[in-house]
């Protein structure tokens, strides 16, 4: 595999196409919207600065990287001859069914189509192609160019061929790929999900605040962050729509969302890109929020 492409130019797919670029692939970016992509070019270029800065890259690999994307706002026959295409659109089933069946349509019938789908079913998606064994997930995590692990989700009808090239692939990337199957929430989301709800739930009953709730996480379980103030990093709508993929997916109450999380995010409180989520970033600092607001009644 060789010529990338990478659907969506936002949060993700700047990442990836970041990433790939730096590795010497070339790489096609497509986004629906010319702002998108002018702003995933403006955030590659600032985190290309950061790694020459840190002496992880010279100037010439921030240019050449540079020079390994190019982008469109089109999805045409540029996609023709493309080995593997990385869709990180928006997380809408619609959304992405629309874009499979184009990339079906443009790309080689040889072309892996993969998809970095935090919670879709990929075995769904691959249903819309005529190339389900072709179809497969590369989750990459946030923020892509730093994390390692790609987490590689089989489909249903995925074929061994096609994951294996995938699992090469993300070597030479220099990430750390891990094989799981299709069910919701794959294994990252299935197991940080419920964390995050529980530590929700355990806020609202009031058995400890914000602060102690992540602390307690941080220092006793060695996580780099606690789950309260990862939720806000990962936006409380992005939580309670993976929680609601579980739920139905697994039909188990265990996954039901805690109503606090609802109320959050039906008042539009989502965390860091809504300025406040069990945090207050309105001063540019992390501020802690009284608990009373967080309590059951
Ligand atoms: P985002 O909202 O930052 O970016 C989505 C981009 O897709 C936007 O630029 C939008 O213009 C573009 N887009 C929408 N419809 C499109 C179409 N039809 N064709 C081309 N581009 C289109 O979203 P994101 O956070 O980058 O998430 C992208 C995907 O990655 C989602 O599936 C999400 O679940 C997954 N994901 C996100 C994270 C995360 O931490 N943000 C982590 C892992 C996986």
């Amino acid at each position: 595999m060789k010529n990338i492409a990478v659907i969506g130019a936002g949060t993700m797919g700047n990442g990836i196409a970041h990433t790939f670029a730096q590795f010497g692939f070339p790489v096609l970016l497509i986004d629906v919207s010319a702002e998108a992509l002018e702003r995933g070019l403006s955030t590659i270029g600032k985190n290309l600065d950061r790694q020459v800065a840190k002496g992880q890259l010279s100037e010439a690999d921030k240019a050449a990287t540079l020079a390994n994307i190019r982008t469109s706002t089109q999805f045409d026959q540029q996609l023709a001859d493309r080995d593997l295409v990385v869709e990180a659109a928006s997380e809408r089933f619609e959304i992405k069914a629309d874009v499979f069946r184009k990339l079906d349509q443009f790309c080689k019938p040889e072309c892996v189509l993969a998809s970095n789908t935090s919670s879709i079913s990929i075995s769904r998606i691959a249903a819309v192609t005529g190339r389900p064994d072709k179809v497969i997930g590369m989750h990459f995590m946030n923020p892509v160019p730093v994390m390692k692990l790609v987490e590689i989700i089989n489909g249903y009808s995925t074929s061994a061929e096609t994951s294996n090239a995938v699992h090469q692939l993300s070597l030479q990337l220099s990430k750390v790929p891990v094989v799981v199957n299709d069910y919701p929430g794959f294994v990252a989301n299935k197991i940080l999900m419920p964390m995050i709800n529980e530590a929700i739930i355990t806020l609202h009953e009031g058995v400890a605040g914000v602060e102690e709730i992540d602390t307690v996480m941080k220092l006793g379980m060695a996580h780099p962050m606690g789950p309260l103030q990862l939720a806000d990093f990962i936006g409380l709508d992005i939580c309670l729509s993976i929680l609601r993929v579980l739920q139905d997916g697994f039909g188990n109450p265990k996954y039901a969302p805690s109503p606090l999380l609802v109320n959050m995010v039906t008042a539009g409180h989502l965390g860091v890109k809504s300025k406040v989520g069990f945090y207050d970033y309105s001063h540019g600092t992390k501020d802690l929020i009284p608990a009373a607001r967080f309590r059951k009644a």
